[in-house]
């Protein structure tokens, strides 16, 4: 199987006692594996002492392979008193995954870990490259970076406590010992972080001792009778990558008490990603709980796929699949069933859309399972259709609710003043402007350039699909532009105009527009339009914030005036030099998510919640600057210059 950015699945035999890799002719463990992984890596970053006392750990390994390092070193996490509250972080890279088949059947025979296997297996991604962010359980998160792993490591925002160096022999895969991989390492590194691997080859010792570690050899696993140990002792060294105006923010302290302003999906989604880290969100919001777009009787959960491999055909792509996680670990938390994986059919409606589609088929960038092609188009079977209410009162949990609206933020020593609109404020250590474009009613978020627009659906309510002859009736829901969908209480929603509207205007439905939703589903279903004719809609208009660049803006809010002057050269074109982006700390925005919130806002929320808490990101480097607020501020400054070029 082979993905758009040369994604291909492990290769495996059995023959030998241990499973073995076709590719590079070298065994993934030897043994039972779990001893030679208690010994090597576990041992070897003197974990089971360090976990007694860790507030936020981050593993970092170079190769994922069956996952039984992770597994070993969850089962340790679990059985170990720690302090509260705290929380473990696994990155692992991994270039061939296996399949999901592979590892079971690599898996199986560890007994001891076969519950853990299981729920790793119930939430291991498809082999598409990149960042997959994975809730295991309520204090561990795995980040499993599909791809080469000096690439995947240069896409990494985070510090890393402890390495396992697991990549096969050297002399058999000299890519994953490249001075590339550690150089980041070298730049990854926590103060202090340790570093353990099964090989004692030269150039792995060179290679750590040049990364800045202070290597030690202690007794191998089984046969072998060496192997290497490494504590870091010089400072981290510059990331020569960086673009310094793209700040992640300073963390906040364990516990930190953060304002959600603005509770529809972006605001429900945040106090879920701040729950998980640790933080005590309160949502904001004068109108409760997903009273804006995100409270539409029915909302499609689908994918938006773009050829290209850009920054943003990532992020749709790997939010897609966040979600569908998020949705499945919510419904299993809460018990509640609010998505319905009906499948979506994406209807090409003319040639040129048909032709898009085969290239999108062609770049494989999704593996088979996940998409197909159909009479109509392209179809994604574990596409459905949410209940929008309900999807954000199990997002947001327990998260307390101020009915309110929030008014102004104001700074007070370290902490943020919230004041209500209907008098009163009060404290937090930080904040979350998840409001929509009445972001821009507080001053730190003006300089974003957040746009409106009104988007009319038509709910025809009851029992209508029964009224079909049973194979007419929309048993799946069908999008082309335009979208019909099964309403989860029953009844059909069609959607969704577009309308750009002014700062201030107000959503109003009108039964004109309610025409025009009827006559774009005739487009497309022709026999479902006539029937919902004779029918009388209940319209909803909302207003959805969305961004010039059709990206979500989400990330720290930073001093404007600070940009204005310090990388004002890049209006000239001055190379170099430039200092670190200042940020407000502690405000934060989430904003602009167009009408994919029920889709990107889970893995935005997770990005977010990883800055406020100091965890790593979520996403690859590029993707996390591609949402950044502060972008269009330097993206004007730059265009500037080609101004002045031209
Ligand atoms: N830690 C694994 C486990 O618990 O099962 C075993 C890892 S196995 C010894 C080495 C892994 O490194 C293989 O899964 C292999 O596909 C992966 N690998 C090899 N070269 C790589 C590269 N350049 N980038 C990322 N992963 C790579």
């Amino acid at each position: 199987m082979r993905g758009e950015d040369g994604i291909k699945t492990a290769k495996l035999d059995w023959e030998a006692n241990a499973p073995r890799s076709v590719f590079f002719d070298d065994i993934y463990f030897s043994g039972d594996g779990v001893s030679e992984t208690r010994h090597v890596f576990l041992d070897g970053n003197d974990l089971p002492a360090r976990f007694a006392h860790a507030q936020r750990l981050v593993i970092g390994e170079l190769g994922f392979g069956s996952g039984l390092n992770l597994l070993s070193t969850w089962r340790l996490w679990r059985s170990v008193a720690k302090p509260a509250g705290a929380h473990l972080d696994f990155l692992s890279t991994e270039k061939y995954p296996l399949t999901a088949e592979a590892m079971a059947r690599t898996l199986a025979p560890i007994t001891s870990l076969a519950d853990l296997s299981a729920r790793l297996l119930a939430v291991y991604p498809p082999p598409v490259a990149g960042f997959h962010r994975i809730a295991l359980d309520h204090d561990i998160t795995l980040t499993l970076m599909i791809g080469d792993a000096a690439a995947m490591l240069a896409q990494a925002q985070s510090r890393v406590d402890a390495w396992f160096l697991d990549g096969f022999a050297p002399a058999k895969n000299p890519g994953m010992w490249s001075a590339a991989v550690f150089s980041q390492i070298a730049r990854l590194s926590a103060p202090h972080a340790t570093a353990a691997t099964f090989t004692v080859a030269g150039a792995v010792r060179r290679a750590l001792q040049d990364a800045g570690f202070e290597i030690e050899k202690r007794p191998g696993f089984g046969r072998k009778r060496e192997m290497l140990t490494a504590r870091k002792t010089a400072p981290p060294s510059a990331d020569a990558a960086r673009q310094p105006w793209f700040p992640r923010g300073a963390a906040q302290r364990a516990g930190a008490r953060v304002a959600v302003i603005g509770a529809g999906v972006a605001g429900a989604s945040l106090a879920r990603a701040l729950h998980r880290r640790g933080c005590t969100p309160v949502l904001i919001d004068g109108g409760g709980l997903a009273n804006g777009a995100s409270g539409n009787p029915a909302g499609l959960i689908m994918p938006r796929l773009d050829l290209g491999g850009g920054a943003a055909a990532r992020f749709f792509l790997a939010a897609y699949l966040h979600a569908l996680r998020t949705i499945d670990a919510v419904q299993t938390e809460t018990g509640e069933t609010f998505f319905r994986a009906i499948g979506v059919t994406l209807k090409a409606r003319d040639e040129a859309e048909a032709q898009k589609q085969n290239k999108l088929l062609d770049a494989r960038i999704l593996p088979p399972e996940y998409i197909e092609t159909c009479t109509d188009g392209l179809y994604f079977p574990q596409a459905g259709v949410i209940d929008p209410r309900a999807y954000c009162r199990a997002l947001a949990g327990d998260a307390p609710l101020i009915e309110n609206n929030a008014a102004r933020a104001e700074r007070v020593g370290d902490a943020w003043r919230i004041h209500f609109a209907g008098g009163g404020h009060d404290m937090f250590d930080a904040f979350v402007l998840a409001n929509g474009r009445n972001a821009l009613r507080f001053e730190q978020a003006r300089s974003i350039p957040l746009g409106a627009t009104m988007g009319q659906i038509d709910y025809f309510p009851g029992d209508v699909r029964n009224d079909f002859p049973g194979a007419e009736a929309p048993d799946q829901a069908v999008a082309a532009g335009p979208y019909f969908a099964p309403a989860p209480s029953g009844g059909v929603v069609i959607g969704a105009t577009y309308e750009k509207i002014g700062a201030d205007d107000e959503a109003v439905s009108t039964p004109a527009t309610s025409a025009t939703n009827l006559a774009a589903i005739a487009e497309i279903a022709p026999e479902l339009a006539a029937r919902l004719q004779t029918l009388s809609p209940r319209p909803r208009a909302a207003i959805r914030c969305q961004t010039p660049d059709r990206l979500p803006v989400a990330g720290v809010l930073v001093d404007w005036g600070f940009y204005a002057g310090a990388y004002d050269g890049l209006r000239t074109g001055r190379a170099s030099d430039y200092p670190p982006g200042e940020t407000m700390d502690g405000a934060f925005i989430l904003a602009g998510l167009g009408s994919r919130g029920l889709v990107t806002a889970p893995l935005c929320a997770a990005l977010i919640a990883a800055d406020i808490s100091g965890a790593p990101s979520p996403v690859e480097r590029d993707i996390a600057e591609a949402l950044h607020p502060a972008r269009f501020f330097i993206r004007d400054l730059k265009r500037a210059r080609k101004v002045r070029a031209n």
